[in-house]
């Protein structure tokens, strides 16, 4: 068994506030804390019992550092199933550090990001969808994202998926038993018992991954882009979705260079919007750069916003983006309604289902504008409420189950022999054990935490 060192690390954001945390976390947990903590009462840091507290002053040496509670866990029964210790005090940051460097020369090292939610999975405390699901919480914008996070954090997905390994394990398990003795009658191996459990495995298997996009939609937003050439009002409807002055508009043409971005509540649904350099030929080598991203945002986002001008005919920059964004999800807004139209639609229309009319310098017609992305983005009500995949690994190893399950169904159906099937879903099983980190390469769970922050 690998011994894992004792970390350290604040566990409060990187800001000045009204306490700070800083969590140790180990077999040697408690022995560091007592080097840097000395309670008020008598009784020692060692006596404490788990769950309790202690008042007292964090030390550096001799030197005092600053007033704390210190509160301790012990193993198994913390969050990381180790021993811990946490330390409360004054929440300014070089308080915190100085705690934390005391605790460093005592004997701990520096968690990594993640480390304590990453040994939380590897005691067994939590599986990696729950551990993913820490992240979520941390990350949720909205009351929605936050109960999504929580039933995942509460297992609701594990369970789903525990479910059908187990059912696949028992399939595999009968056709084992029937494998090695092919010449009794074995009533749970007919094919049509295998495709009804197969059956019921691939259902709940598509109910977690039923409502993907939506519930990506709503964790993440949409991302999106607004284009077109320069000057028809890319900025100046960039400006009034935002509600605030974040782009430059001018009527000079080319004026945006750069990529600027802000997110935008729609009702449900978040766009992550990105007004661009205006698409057309240019010798100016910045803005170049500037309509080369623009041209890839295009083929990155998830929704187009097309601009033109309504005041004036269609030009060749026009129909050159017309034809870039064929296939994409995309809105065409024709702006400036205010001014006497002379933009004739039939080739846009050709091209793009949802044309709307604004005059963004005038803030009318965005209602139609949000329709038409609600129309695009429906959202799934069930999204909401249902157990999901959390996000694109879950995903993949659902998928990959699913697509075995589906596999080894129709090989049923088609009269396969009964071993081949076996391979396929012994396949199927392997994947779950992924989703839920039973057995998964060490690249993968280091991949999960990386994205975590130091200190949960
Ligand atoms: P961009 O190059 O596409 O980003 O265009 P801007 O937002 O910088 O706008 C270019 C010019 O068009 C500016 O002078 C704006 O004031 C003007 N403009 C933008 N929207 C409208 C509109 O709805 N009506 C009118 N009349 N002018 C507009
Ligand atoms: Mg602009």
């Amino acid at each position: 068994m690998v011994i894992l060192s004792t970390i350290a690390a604040i566990s409060t954001p990187n800001a000045s506030g009204g306490i700070a945390v800083i969590r140790i976390s180990g077999d040697n947990a408690i022995e560091v804390a007592e080097k840097i903590f000395r309670p008020l009462s008598r009784k020692s840091v060692a006596d404490m019992d788990g769950y309790t507290c202690a008042y007292g002053i964090a030390h550096d040496g001799d030197e005092r550092i600053d007033d704390c509670i210190l509160t301790v866990f012990r193993a198994p029964h913390s969050y990381t199933g180790e021993n811990v210790a946490e330390l409360s005090c004054h929440g300014g940051l070089y308080v915190s550090r100085r705690i934390l460097r005391a605790a460093l020369k005592n004997g701990a090292v520096n968690a990594e990001a993640g480390e304590f939610t990453k040994r939380a999975f590897l005691n067994g405390k939590l599986d990696l969808t729950q551990a993913e699901a820490v992240m979520d919480i941390i990350s949720a914008k909205s009351e929605r994202e936050l109960r999504m996070a929580e039933s995942l954090r509460e297992g609701a997905a594990f369970r789903k998926a525990e479910k059908c390994s187990a059912a696949l394990m028992k399939i595999l398990g009968d056709l084992a038993a029937w494998a090695d003795y092919p010449d009794e009658d074995i009533p749970e191996v007919s094919t049509e018992n295998l495709i009804s459990e197969l059956t019921d495995v691939r259902g709940e298997l598509f109910s977690l991954v039923e409502h993907y996009d939506s519930g990506r939609l709503l964790r993440e937003g949409v991302a999106t882009a607004i284009v077109g050439r320069p000057n028809v009002g890319k900025s100046t409807l960039f400006n009034c979705l935002s509600g605030c002055e974040r782009s430059i508009v001018t009527e000079i043409a080319g004026t945006t260079r750069d990529v600027v971005e802000e997110s935008v509540r729609l009702g449900d649904i978040t766009l992550r919007l990105a007004d661009t350099a205006g698409i057309h030929d240019t010798d100016d080598m910045i803005e170049g750069i500037g309509i080369d991203i623009a041209e890839k945002l295009v083929d990155s986002s998830e929704l187009i916003i097309a601009v033109f001008d309504g005041g004036c005919p269609l030009t060749e920059d026009d129909q050159y983006l017309i034809n870039k964004i064929n296939k994409k999800k995309c809105i065409a807004v024709i702006n400036k309604s205010d001014v006497e139209q002379k933009l004739d639609v039939t080739e846009i229309s050709k091209s793009i289902q949802h044309i709307v009319y604004i005059s963004a310098k005038e803030n009318n017609g965005i209602d139609d504008l949000h329709k038409a992305v609600e129309e695009l983005f429906r959202l799934d009500p069930d999204a909401f409420s249902s157990v999901c995949a959390a996000n694109e690994r879950q995903k993949q190893c659902i998928d990959s189950a699913l697509r075995c399950t589906d596999e080894a169904l129709s090989e049923l159906q088609n009269g396969q022999m009964l071993d081949a099937v076996n391979v396929i879903i012994d396949e199927a099983e392997q994947y779950l054990l992924q989703l839920t980190g039973k057995k998964v390469t060490d690249a993968v769970v280091d991949e999960v935490f990386s994205r975590f922050c130091v200190g949960k």
